[in-house]
């Protein structure tokens, strides 16, 4: 799903993991009957996470979203309710064993790389709530084993009555701006070359705004004086949102923390619009993820 909005907003930029073309179905979701119906409907199909890697069909050099009939899945597989498709088909992802299955299980990033599309959102959704419930198999309150509820959407626990919800981490994802630059930084862990946005988790009773000035003064010694928001986008490794900023700031002097970045450099818009191209002296993130999506809305279009 791609918004826009009146002229008073401008549009919301394209996102890697968004704009799936499934309806969630929340109204199926509340309903034990119809969730029933919809796992019974003969047009339902699943899609299998082995590991936390989805099942792709693969021909050639291209992939696809591998939707499997219930009866291609083990037995004991976990299941959860996607929503519906455009023409109200159910959809569900499920984690189990490939092995024995159609398709074959490709990591998750490459997958929605090569898709690019709404099913990279699909992926995103399914891949964030398998694992929460790979991980939350007991109450947080008082220990008793939970079991699924809300088709997957929820975890309820019987012994003390709470009911626990898949949990979505906010990361504020920020390109500092100051005249005609802007700040890209490279984490240790990142490739040779590779500069990215800097960005952050979100603390608790913190804005979002507070969030991208403290983790630009922590991490790169600078101030700043205004945020505007972006785009945010599904990250499912493993739920994390991506919250896009750009912020203005209030000088050029940096002081890098050399735990969390070991270089940041100002570039200007021709030096990114190279490092997008493939053409420039450092290598820009790829379109799937919001970083690139900021790069490209700094230098092209804002
Ligand atoms: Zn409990």
């Amino acid at each position: 799903m791609t918004f826009s909005y009146s002229a008073a907003f401008p549009p919301t930029p394209a996102v890697g993991f968004s704009g799936s073309p499934l309806d969630r179905a929340d109204h199926i979701r509340r309903d034990p009957a119809a969730l029933v119906a919809a796992r019974a409907d003969p047009r339902a199909r699943w899609l299998l996470f082995d590991g936390l890697n989805p099942v792709m069909a693969v021909e050639g050099d291209g992939l696809d979203l591998q939707w499997l009939y219930r009866s291609d899945l083990p037995d004991d597989v976990v299941s959860v309710f996607l929503g519906v498709d455009a023409g109200d088909a159910p959809r569900f992802a499920a984690s189990g064993s490939a092995a024995d299955c159609p398709g074959r299980p490709v990591d998750a990033r490459a997958a929605a790389m090569q898709l690019g599309d709404g099913r990279a959102a699909i992926i995103a959704h399914g891949r964030a709530l398998i694992d929460w419930h790979a991980r939350h198999g007991f109450c947080a309150n008082c220990a008793a084993p939970t079991r699924l509820d809300k088709g997957g959407h929820a975890r309820r626990c019987d012994a003390c009555g709470a009911e626990h919800f898949p949990r979505t981490d906010p990361v504020v994802i920020m390109l500092a701006i100051k005249d005609d630059h802007a700040l890209v930084g490279r984490q240790p862990r990142f490739p040779p070359r590779f500069l990215s946005a800097l960005a952050g988790f979100v603390e608790p009773g913190e804005t979002i705004e507070e969030a991208v000035a403290r983790e630009l003064f922590e991490e790169a010694g600078i101030g700043t004086r205004a945020v505007r928001y972006i785009a945010s986008q599904p990250w499912p490794f493993p739920s994390s949102l991506m919250i896009g900023a750009f912020a203005e700031a209030t000088g050029f002097e940096l002081q890098i923390d050399g735990d969390e970045l070991e270089e940041a450099r100002w570039v200007t818009k021709p030096e990114v619009r190279a490092a997008l191209a493939g053409t420039g002296d450092w290598l820009a993130p790829p379109p799937l993820a919001i970083a690139h999506t900021l790069l490209h809305q700094w230098a092209n279009v804002s």
